[in-house]
């Protein structure tokens, strides 16, 4: 739930800024309709409206600009964090691999070792973690998680 005193704080502000009047009223019943309005998200909101418009906000603008705020900032509120560009398996945090074994080929997921993508999913498999060299060297041909092989050569070196 917002902090009151961080709500207060930057509706003061924004009262400041176009000459309205904040009372302990209008708090009330703004508070009420936005206190599920995370911290930073708030913060980000009451900046963006005093930088870009030209009056004090009604309630509803503050909630549009919190639901477009969770659009542009998708992936912070789903997970709770960020995933980092990885050359090694395209940003998704897993390399697959397909091995023959008692006479069919079988798939395995292995957790990527250049980055931390994969940390926050399934936390009870094997955490170790490899490369797409090390997976081919344990005798796999690197394939796309659905069976397919991507590539039986070291073409990415
Ligand atoms: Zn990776």
């Amino acid at each position: 739930m917002l902090d009151v005193n961080v709500f207060d704080e930057n509706m003061e502000k924004i009262s400041e800024a176009f000459g309205a009047r904040w009372t302990d009223k209008r708090s009330e019943v703004y508070y009420e309709h936005v206190n599920h309005i995370p911290k930073e998200a708030f913060e980000d909101i009451c900046k963006g409206w005093i930088k870009q418009s030209s009056s004090f906000p009604k309630i509803a603008d503050l909630l549009r600009s919190w639901h477009d705020w969770r659009d542009a900032n998708r992936n912070k509120t789903i997970s709770g964090i960020e995933k980092s560009d990885c050359k090694e398996c395209g940003g998704e945090g897993y390399l697959y691999g397909i091995k023959e074994g008692h006479g069919y080929p079988y798939e395995t997921m292995f957790y990527c070792a250049k980055c931390r993508n994969a940390r926050n999913r399934n936390q009870a498999v094997d955490k170790r973690r490899f490369t797409k060299e090390q997976i081919i060297d344990l005798g796999y041909q690197l394939s796309d998680g659905n069976g397919r092989i991507i590539s039986a050569e070291r073409d990415w070196i």
